[in-house]
């Protein structure tokens, strides 16, 4: 069984098999598409609406 997760940043389905995982320090798994969004969340700490490329699919 294969899970599909979604990017916790720009929130896009991520393939199986590819894309980043990330634990937190506090025990949060975080999820990322590419090593953009990874940079973009951690490094930059910019939130994802307010990103044209990173906005196009609907947080819930
Ligand atoms: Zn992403």
């Amino acid at each position: 069984m294969v899970r599909i997760f979604k990017c916790s940043f720009c929130n896009q389905e991520i393939e199986p098999g590819t894309g980043l995982m990330y634990v937190k320090n506090d025990g949060t798994i975080l999820r990322f598409c590419s090593s953009k969004c990874r940079k973009n969340m951690l490094n930059l700490k910019r939130v994802s609406r307010q990103l044209k490329w990173a906005s196009k699919v609907p947080a819930k």
